[in-house]
């Protein structure tokens, strides 16, 4: 497997890189990302022969196929990530909602969310590589909330790594606040910032683009990296578990190898959208990739009109956070595979200086071919919340996004995927199941378990006792220099 970097390279830049490069330095020439161009092509008969394989092994299988450049040893110590989830035989059940809906359950993880997927491979794959190399690294999270306890539990005295997490002060919830600041390990350290999620990352973008900062970082022998879904590493392990939901489909008798099943996906950055597209092209036979959002809907407007507006759009505080993005990072991924990195390159930069882009007809058919898109506002997301409670299924608010864009689904079975656990958002859960009653995450948490007979996992719980590592929110201005002052004091 070679990455491409996705607005075309300068002169003096390779062609294209392997992924161990790629991993370690997620920015590509002018601002643009790595991202792969040919992928290996299964067909009903190699797709019939993952049928008998667990998780682990088809993974295995699978990235046998994709043809890193990274050892088996190391793959294999990567995979073993998933024996820490609830079912190491299993670790994405895929449960029935009704006759037509399933849910693909992405967060058995350690953090609770979707992010373990893929975040929990990637610290150790990026903490070898370092070791490898000798070298030092500083990975960079930006946060709306998941990827932060997820990176940080990755890298959690990881030698050779350090992580610096960013997060909107006020915008996540208080349990993935808890889950941040209760990490004690010398290696992490723990930012909020006042602003939102996109301001978050867009300091990490102007860091890990910005000539200055990582000059500072050389002389202390440090390199940088992010751990965002900007980093093809993370990418990688999202196809993954896409090939796992059809199979457990198939294995489930509730449709026939090789029949199309339409995808649902809680979208923010688009990375799991992503990867269900990868998965389609490698031969999944997937239907539509349905992209369900909240009120941030930009990516709803791009698919159905094809254009990309920021302009007259502010970021909207929603009870789904990790959607709250409206600069959607992945979507240039999707571009570069459709219309190549010139076209990409001109997209991007007329993004970046007008606010907007607007595709051709022909282009958002070739889009509207693959995805299609749908939006639930808050009251909406409650009433799914509401009504999947009533008929026994407790639900998270992204997740809950889903159910009025499956309504677009034709395919006569739906899987859509879990992003996280209800336990991560109680309160908002228990006021939309019991019309608004508000109370904190410690009781809501107790109120939702007693009356569904929902476990609430012991990681959760212990985290009301435990003592805040990291107090400090600053201005988004002061960034650089407080990262500089963790890593170079
Ligand atoms: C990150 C996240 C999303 C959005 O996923 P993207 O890959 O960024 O589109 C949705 N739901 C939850 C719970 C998340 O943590």
């Amino acid at each position: 497997m070679r990455l491409y970097p996705t607005r075309g390279k300068k002169p003096e830049s390779p062609e294209s890189v392997p992924f161990s490069e790629a991993i370690l330095s997620p920015a590509a020439d002018f601002g643009g990302l790595y991202a792969p161009s040919e992928l290996p092509l299964l067909d009903i008969t190699a797709l019939k022969s993952l049928l008998p394989l667990d998780y682990k092994a088809l993974a295995k299988d699978l990235l046998g196929r994709l043809a890193t450049d990274l050892h088996e040893s190391l793959i294999d110590e990567a995979l073993a990530c998933y024996d820490r989830f609830d079912d190491p035989a299993n670790p994405v059940p895929v449960k029935r909602l009704n006759d037509r809906l399933y849910v693909s359950e992405l967060w058995h993880g350690p953090t609770r969310a979707f992010k373990d997927m893929a975040l929990q491979p990637f610290g150790v794959i990026l903490s070898a590589l370092a070791k490898q190399r000798g070298e030092e690294y500083l990975i960079l999270a930006a946060t709306s909330g998941d990827t932060g306890p997820a990176a940080l539990k990755s890298f959690e005295n990881r030698p050779g790594t350090r992580v610096v997490c960013l997060y909107p002060d006020g915008g996540t919830s208080d349990v993935q606040r808890l889950q941040m600041v209760t990490f004690d390990a010398p290696n992490l350290k723990v930012l909020g910032i006042h602003g939102d999620f996109d301001d978050a990352q867009q300091a990490l973008k102007s860091l890990l683009s910005s000539e200055r900062f990582k000059a500072k970082l050389k002389e202390s022998h440090i390199h940088l990296s992010a751990a965002n879904s900007v980093n093809f590493g993370r990418i990688l392990f999202q196809i993954l578990y896409h090939f796992h939901s059809y199979l457990q489909m198939v294995r489930l008798g509730e449709i026939d190898l090789g029949e199309r099943l339409d995808v649902v996906v809680p979208s923010g950055n688009f990375g799991n959208a992503l990867g269900a597209y990868y998965a389609l092209k490698m031969g999944l036979p997937l239907g539509k990739i349905i992209i369900a959002s909240n009120d941030n809907n930009v990516l709803t407007d791009l698919l159905t009109t094809g254009r990309y507006d920021l302009n007259k759009r502010r970021l909207i505080k929603t009870s789904s956070p990790a959607m709250d993005i409206l600069k959607s990072s992945n979507v240039e991924r999707i571009l570069f595979d459709l219309f190549g990195p010139d076209r990409t390159r001109e997209l991007m930069e007329r993004l970046s200086e007008t606010g907007s882009y607007q595709l051709s007809e022909e282009e958002l058919e070739a889009l509207r071919s693959l995805f299609d898109a749908a939006w639930s506002n808050q009251k909406e997301v409650s009433n799914a919340i509401r009504e999947m409670a009533r008929r026994g299924y407790v639900m998270d608010p992204h997740t809950a996004t889903c159910l009025k864009a499956a309504d677009l689904s034709q395919s006569k079975r739906c899987v859509i995927y879990g992003t996280a656990e209800w336990t991560k958002f109680s309160p908002m859960v228990l006021s939309a199941i019991s019309s608004g009653e508000r109370v904190e995450d410690k009781e809501a948490l107790k109120a939702i378990a007693q009356r569904y007979s929902v476990p609430i996992p012991t990681s959760i719980e212990a985290l009301f006792s435990q003592r805040c590592c990291h107090e400090t929110v600053i201005d988004k201005r002061a960034i650089e220099e407080a990262v500089g002052a963790f890593v170079a004091p």
